[in-house]
């Protein structure tokens, strides 16, 4: 996840707000009748499967409904077929089969008894119309993914003659394999509570907030206390040094990772806080982090202050002896 500036706001009070982006390739394998189904589209062909009462499925099942097992037979279908049902869509979204309004269809194939989910460039909404005709447009680049159908078109007959797997620059290989983007870009909206934590972070200050009822110290603060259900509206300014109360050793590495594995992601417990957060230890070997050690910030450069959320790069060891157990027994 990434996060970006958070907007500065000219009256303090207003809840910080900021773009966010979570994406990520969602990879995984096809196994035997997706991937038959993938590889025969990167060759231009379409296939369904036989159930065992002899009804044909495009796309192919994995499982026959009837019986349970896989389908003993793939059968080639359309690949021209036939408008069941239809929606227009005039703004298209990134990512969409098509960039300008196009119209999402259930297409029975001919010779399938089903229908497949698809795009269909018809120009315009009056064009669309339930048992309309169409046909396949092949993407030039074909990969082995459903996305080898650009989309379809209006028409009857088939445009372009099949053309065996040799011939295109993928090779024979099967396709084992399909990568899914996924991304959602939102803005979030900070609490009040948390907006004065990242308001502080941006000024070098841990700012945390008290209970009026049970006096514990919450950082960053939700604005409320959960065991007593009052507003948290008295501020403290907490040091920056504090306590690993548990800690995970990180071996596996990812995309965009900004820290090269093995690091150790911890719980770390402000100095006079009652709740930990998560925080990098680095500047030791992970092996040398446990439980009740002694940790300072590592603030950011104070040019990059106020630029991004996290101005404290990590905890790092103080060098300190460990903390006694009784000051963090209750976070454990
Ligand atoms: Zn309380």
């Amino acid at each position: 996840m990434n996060c970006n500036t958070f907007y500065n706001e000219p009256v303090t009070d207003t809840p910080l707000r900021a773009p966010m982006e979570i994406a990520f390739d969602y990879t995984r394998s096809l196994g035997p009748v997706l991937g038959q189904f993938m590889t025969a589209l990167r060759e231009r062909r379409v296939l369904g499967a036989r159930s065992a009462d002899g009804t044909v499925h495009a796309p192919p099942f994995e499982y026959d409904p009837v019986t349970h097992r896989p389908p003993a037979e793939l059968v080639a279908v359309g690949p021209a077929g036939t408008v069941l049902t239809w929606t227009w869509l005039d703004r298209p979204l990134t990512g969409q089969p098509l960039g300008r309004p196009f119209g999402w269809a259930l297409i029975r194939l001919d010779g399938a008894d089903t229908a497949m989910l698809h795009a269909v460039d018809a120009g315009s909404a009056a064009a669309m119309r339930t048992g309309m005709r169409v046909r396949p447009r092949w993407a030039s680049e074909r990969v082995g993914s459903i996305r080898d159908i650009e989309c379809f078109e209006p028409g009857d007959a088939a445009p372009e003659v099949a053309r065996p797997a040799a011939e295109d620059a993928d090779g024979s290989a099967p396709v084992t394999m399909t990568v899914t983007p996924v991304r959602l870009r939102y803005e979030h909206t900070a609490s009040p509570g948390e907006s004065t934590y990242l308001r502080g972070l941006a000024e070098g200050r841990l700012i945390g907030q008290r209970c009026p009822a049970c006096g514990k110290v919450y950082v960053p603060s939700r604005g409320t206390c959960p065991v007593d259900g009052v507003p948290t509206d008295q501020e403290v300014e907490l040091p920056d040094t504090g306590t690993v109360t548990t800690f995970s050793i990180v071996n596996v590495a990812y995309p965009g990772q900004q820290v090269t594995p093995p690091y150790v992601a911890a719980a770390v417990l402000l100095d006079g806080a009652d709740i930990a957060f998560a925080h990098l230890i680095l500047g030791c070997a992970p092996a040398e982090v446990r439980i009740g050690l002694r940790v300072r910030a590592a603030w950011r450069p104070r040019d990059e202050w106020g630029t991004t959320a996290s101005t404290i790069s990590h905890f790092t060891p103080t060098g300190e002896p460990d903390a006694p157990y009784e000051t963090y027994a209750r976070h454990i």
